[in-house]
């Protein structure tokens, strides 16, 4: 993909569609009946889910991955171009990249079912994960992978122009605004990380906080407050984001006295925090402050024996995409001695 202003990486939609699917009933080899109890069924098909299934598979533990029925593919479905990930010198789509894992996975014999989990009971040796229709899936070991999910600010305009402007991620998207005048919105710590991070590219960042001080720590907001390349606005909050095919200019408003402004700009970086997907197992695992799973140290090990977290569910830090199927990896891993153990 192009430098060009307006098309990066991280382009948000609402079509999060999915990896090439399998024709129903196509089992592939190894699979086992949904009355067998699995070696190992996996929650979530971004990169920390089909990472964790190519190697259970390739461990001949025939796992079952429940990939999401319109999600499939996780966070990358909804990119363009990602350039960071290694082993693609030119980048690589973020859908064909994530079409390629699962079609990775299948080689293996993974049998990979595009169904939601609407519930889990994990406690136990044998667990349970239940899909949508009612069936329920049984398992000696679980992977919970369903990722995490960046705020919305909810304006109208948001969506269509996400990827053509307006980002997420300053990491996987800083790099396409080279000489550009951007926004940042939010004042917390990791806005300001973002907004430090994009003056190596910027000419000049706009950070956009709501009320007059910051939510950061003293180094961070001393940080903002020093960069010469940072201008901040306070008390201001983004009504709309103008642009036909890429951002063009935001509408603010003054918190305290209402009056409108346009602060024109071509990028707008979203820095309004994130939301781990931890809606099916939070009453049953343990959370860490940042919501995010409980994992010890660099295992993938959850409070519950034989429940494994992999992935940007439990990474409040880094949530890369090779950092989410590093640990994809890890939990398969895991699962295979936890396995091999209770077999001994
Ligand atoms: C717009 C954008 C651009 C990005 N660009 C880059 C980039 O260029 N480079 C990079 O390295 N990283 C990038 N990232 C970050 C990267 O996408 C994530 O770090 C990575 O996808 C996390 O992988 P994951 O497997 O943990 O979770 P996800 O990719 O979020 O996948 C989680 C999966 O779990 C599924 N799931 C959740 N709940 C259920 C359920 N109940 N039942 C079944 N399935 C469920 C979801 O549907 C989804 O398929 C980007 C992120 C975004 C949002």
């Amino acid at each position: 993909m192009s430098n060009q202003p307006g098309i990066f990486s991280s382009a948000v939609n609402l079509d999060l569609g999915g990896a090439s699917q399998p024709a129903p009933g196509d089992a592939p080899a190894g699979a086992a009946g949904d009355d067998a109890v699995h070696d190992v069924v996996i929650v979530g098909s971004g990169p920390a889910g089909y990472t964790a299934a190519i190697y259970t598979a390739r461990a001949n533990l025939n796992p079952v991955l429940l990939a999401g029925s319109v999600t499939a593919g996780g966070e990358l479905m909804n990119t363009t171009e990602v350039e960071n990930y290694p082993g693609f010198i030119d980048g690589i789509m973020g859908p064909d990249l994530m079409n390629n894992m699962q079609q990775q996975a299948e080689r293996f014999g993974a049998d990979i079912r595009y169904e939601d989990v609407v519930s889990v009971a994990l406690e136990g040796e044998v667990k349970t994960v239940t899909i949508e229709d009612g069936t329920v899936l049984k398992a000696r070991a679980v992977i919970i992978s369903t990722g995490s999910e960046y705020r919305k600010l909810g304006l109208e305009d948001e969506e269509r122009l996400s990827g053509h402007g307006v980002s997420w991620c300053a990491t996987c998207d800083g790099f396409f605004f080279k000489g550009q005048n951007i926004a940042v919105i939010g004042g917390g710590d990791s806005a300001i990380e973002e907004a430090t991070f994009l003056t190596k590219f910027a000419d000049k960042v706009t950070l956009i906080v709501r009320r007059d001080e910051f939510r950061a720590s003293e180094i961070m907001r001393q940080r903002a407050l020093d960069d010469p390349k940072i201008e901040i606005r306070w008390n201001s909050r983004v009504t709309g984001i103008n642009g036909e095919n890429k951002v063009e200019s935001l509408d603010l408003v003054d918190t305290v006295t209402g009056e409108p402004s346009q602060l024109a700009v071509t990028g707008l970086f979203v820095a309004i925090g994130s939301d781990p997907r931890v809606g099916l197992v939070k009453d049953q695992l343990e959370l860490t402050a940042e919501n995010t799973i409980a994992v010890d140290g660099r295992t993938s090990t959850t409070s519950l024996p034989g429940v494994f977290a992999a992935g940007d569910v439990v990474d409040p830090t880094y949530r890369q995409a090779i950092t989410a199927a590093a640990s994809g990896c890890v939990a398969a891993v895991d699962v295979e001695h936890y396995l091999a153990a209770l077999d001994s």
